[in-house]
């Protein structure tokens, strides 16, 4: 927490107080700022919304901007259709203006949940720029769990929903429940592949992780069971967060 001080320009530095290390907002309610790091099918994406929900902060996806931009067919969205295709990094430049312009959207006034920012040191420090982070969120899954989890998973060639041969069966074998589209298997979420992503998640976390951790607290959140219900990992993780006395 050392280096988490208010020499850190803040958007809503105006209209609201430091105490301790919560940051009240005139409303009375604490403005929260988290980051959520976590490797592919740890399950960020949703205990990031629902932590968002939870806390009535805004949770923001720079994966689902770029998705979004990308189906509308926007000047950003081709701009960074190549990358997404390839699964590389949008570059910086972009990832840093698309982040800036989202958090400074009314509905992050209270504050967000970051999900898939910051990759990169370079958007780390920009972040540091504009934002005060309260709290890292490291899901920490084993690898069996993960491989187990993608290797089963199904997705909707029509709209996108999500299944689990194993934990969250389709009603009827390859067909969505939702819209009757047809179920595939994405190439990345072969066995080999998820090995593969697994080790590049860890090698572009951990110099993430040292910039962090010696000036933001961090919330560990282990699953250790396959069908751990979201539920109870977003329970223990706001348990932490209070312990904190952030919430
Ligand atoms: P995943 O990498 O697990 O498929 P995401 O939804 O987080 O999921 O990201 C999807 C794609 O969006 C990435 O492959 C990358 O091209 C782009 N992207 C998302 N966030 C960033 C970021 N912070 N920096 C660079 N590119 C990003
Ligand atoms: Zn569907």
């Amino acid at each position: 927490m050392g280096l988490n001080t208010a020499s850190v320009p803040n958007g809503g530095e105006s209209c609201s107080q430091r105490v301790g290390t919560a940051h009240i907002l005139k409303c009375g309610k604490k403005e929260m700022k988290l980051i959520m790091f976590g490797p592919p099918g740890s399950g960020k994406g949703t205990y990031a919304s629902r932590l968002g929900s939870r806390l009535e902060i805004a949770s923001v996806s720079t994966g689902d901007l770029f998705r979004e931009a990308k189906k509308q067919g926007t000047e950003l969205g081709r701009r960074v259709a190549d990358f997404l295709n390839k699964g590389e990094l949008v570059p910086d430049e972009i990832t840093i203006e698309v982040l800036k312009e989202r958090i400074s959207r009314p509905d992050c006034k209270k504050g967000f949940i970051l999900d898939g920012y910051p990759r990169t040191l370079e958007q780390a420090w920009a972040l540091d720029k504009i934002a005060r982070i309260d709290a890292i969120i490291l899901l920490i899954v084993p690898e069996w769990i993960i491989i187990e989890r993608l290797s089963n998973r199904r997705v909707c060639r029509s709209c996108g929903a999500i299944y689990n041969l194993k934990y969250l069966k389709p009603k009827r074998e390859g067909v969505c429940d939702k819209c009757g589209g047809e179920l595939y298997q994405r190439e990345d979420d072969a066995p080999q592949v998820i090995k593969e992503r697994l080790k590049i998640y860890e090698r572009q976390t951990q110099p993430l992780i040292d910039f962090y951790k010696v000036k933001v607290p961090f919330v560990n959140a282990e699953c250790n069971e396959i069908d751990m219900p979201p539920e109870v990992m977003v329970e223990s993780i706001m348990q932490k967060l209070r312990k904190l006395n952030l919430i």
